[in-house]
């Protein structure tokens, strides 16, 4: 942990630092700024803290990470004073996790919540950004930052009719407070991301009739979600940094062992004993521990895909239903691998129904319920598990306007996306991003606090220069837009003919650019970019806006 350095002055301004958002990113952006002397305000439009564990209340959300990784290193009251309960835990733990965070880091103070940002502009003659509230009021800031989320603008599918249903209609991500009668109920789901694979095993037992609409199957790595004993609990607070460490060294940012092999190098019988033996394990295991190439050879990723498919066959009685559960269109990794607690199992329950909605599409939703060519399934209750408009859906929702008037919106859709390495984009001095897109995909906790930690170090480093302002430079966007792209090029994501709709590719999202809006090179491999970036004096951060060295506060 660095130690306090009191850097800031904020001539002028309300603020030092504005941080957009009050989840995981805000938090450790605000907790670090603050340790280097930052007039920080961390705002949000919700009316509690926790951003993703705030709005995702429905049935059975929970982590896909496992608890020993899915949590800030960087505090050690929170890492001595903090126990979790479950494996996979629930929404509502890690919500109180990060309540507890904000309170033991004393947070809460400089955190403003039912503040919805509704444009940012950058003031060059000021050196300023003016975040204005919807609502009325503005607030200024040296440094503007953006914890508003990766999957935190959630969409709903363009089906003809979807307002004119009468029942109950609920998105994941828009769960009621109070929770949602469901028992006794007829009820139909559309989308199965991540969100919807959690809902469909926790609400089969209590609702009436259950309808699934399935566009496209994916590759579930199902697991077991076991207590947290008290042991395994210390064992984890006493190797923190280990694990974290284990973590910020793994392309996914979990604290796994990097398979050596690849799925061809062992013969059909070891490549079978350890597919089973990472399958029992559960969940990212499968994914990260049985071979190192299940994410860039197609080959060897359809061996998994084929295993899985077998799985699906033993599991689920009905044939037909089990041959539609298995992916076709792409292999394992083609998509983000969602963790299941007996999804496939459920599809056992005789009023458990899968409507095959890809080779019959939805027609429209009716007052009624969904009609799926000439057939209307009546409904009582319709739960959107749409996902999200994700990496740059907040970041375009809402007018960040930049140097000449020019909004991050505008930017990327006449440039496509440019940033350099998902923190910054030029033409928007001093405004940062965390896990702005073009960051890894990975388990999220690790870059969000290493990224919390490169920004510290960063304004600290230009308060000490006497920098006055931090910028990418086009050609650091150039070269980063070339590097995602090359990475995302390298993995089965983007195998020809075996290319699945995936949100990595902004393919959920009508009319979105299709361009890689995560790095796929490996979490290990990025933090070895922004060292770099750091260790070169951010070469690739400073541009001719700079003004020149002196003595300036920040
Ligand atoms: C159901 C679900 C399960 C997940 N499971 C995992 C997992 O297992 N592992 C993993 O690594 N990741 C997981 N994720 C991703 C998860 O989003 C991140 O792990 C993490 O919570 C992101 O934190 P964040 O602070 O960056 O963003 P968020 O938690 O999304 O917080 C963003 C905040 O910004 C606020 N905001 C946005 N726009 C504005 C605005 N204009 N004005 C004011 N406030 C605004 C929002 O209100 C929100 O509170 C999951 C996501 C979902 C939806």
């Amino acid at each position: 942990m660095s130690t306090t350095t009191e850097v800031g002055s904020n001539g002028g301004t309300d603020y030092d630092a504005i941080v957009i958002g009050a989840g995981f990113s805000g938090l450790a952006i605000l907790h670090h700024l603050r340790e280097i002397g930052l007039k920080t305000l961390v705002i949000d439009g919700e009316d509690g803290i926790g951003g993703t564990w705030w709005v995702n209340r429905y049935p059975g959300v929970r982590t896909d990470s496992e608890y020993s990784y899915y949590s800030f290193s960087f505090s050690k009251e929170v890492r001595d004073e903090w126990t979790w309960s479950e494996r996979y835990p629930a929404g509502p733990e890690v919500l109180r996790y990060l309540n507890f965070v904000a309170d033991r880091l004393d947070l809460r103070k400089d955190i403003r919540l039912n503040t919805r940002v509704e444009s940012a502009v950058y003031d060059e003659s000021e050196n300023v950004w003016r975040v204005n509230i919807l609502g009325g009021g503005t607030l200024t800031a040296k440094y503007l930052v953006s914890g508003m989320g990766v999957l935190s603008q959630a969409i709903y599918p363009s089906i003809p009719g979807i307002d004119s249903f009468k029942g109950q209609k609920y998105h994941t991500a828009h769960w009621p407070r109070g929770g949602a009668d469901l028992k006794g109920k007829r009820v139909g789901l559309i989308g199965l991301g991540a969100s919807g694979i959690q809902v469909v095993p926790t609400i089969a037992p209590e609702v009436d009739e259950f309808f699934v609409f399935q566009r496209t199957p994916n590759f579930i790595v199902e697991t077991t979600n076991d207590r947290v004993s008290a042991s395994e609990m210390q064992h984890v607070r006493e190797h923190y940094d280990e694990i974290f460490e284990k973590a910020a060294n793994h392309p996914f940012g979990v604290a796994m062992d990097f398979a050596e092999n690849s799925a061809l190098d062992v013969t059909p019988e070891e490549r079978e004993r350890i597919f089973e033996s990472k399958w029992n394990e559960g969940g990212f295991h499968f994914a990260n521990e049985c071979f190192n190439d299940l994410a860039t050879n197609h080959e060897s990723s359809e061996l998994a895909s084929e295993f899985i498919r077998t799985k699906i066959r033993e599991i689920v009685h009905d044939p037909t239903t089990a041959e539609l559960l298995c992916p076709t269109s792409y292999s394992f990794n083609g998509k983000r691998v969602p963790t299941g607690h007996g999804y496939y199992e459920t599809f056992n329950l005789e009023h458990v129904h899968l409507i095959d909605v890809a080779s019959t599409p939805i027609t429209e939703i009716t007052e009624n319920g969904v009609t799926v060519g000439g057939t209307e399934y009546e409904l009582d209750v319709l739960i959107f598990a749409t996902g999200f408009d994700a990496m740059t859906g907040t970041l375009t929702n809402i007018d960040i306007v930049g140097r000449n008037g020019m909004t991050l919106r505008d930017k990327w859709t006449e440039q496509g996306l440019r940033s350099n390495l998902g923190i910054s984009a030029h033409g928007f001095p001093n405004f940062f991003m965390s896990l702005g897109p073009q960051t890894p995909y990975s388990n999220l906790p690790v870059p969000i606090q290493l990224g919390a930690q490169w920004l510290q170090r960063a304004l600290k480093w230009a308060k000490d220069n006497g920098v006055e302002r931090l910028e990418a430079t086009p050609e650091s966007e150039a070269a980063w837009a070339a590097e995602v792209e090359r990475a995302g090029k390298a993995t089965v994501m983007y195998s020809e003919g075996h290319k699945a709709k995936a949100w990595f590719l902004g393919e959920n999202v009508p009319g979105k650019p299709q361009e890689f809006i995560v790095y796929m090179g490996g979490g290990q491999v990025y933090q070895q970019f922004c060292r770099e970036a750091e260790e070169s004096g951010y070469g690739s951060f400073l541009t001719d806006v700079l003004a020149p060295a002196k003595a300036v506060g920040v």
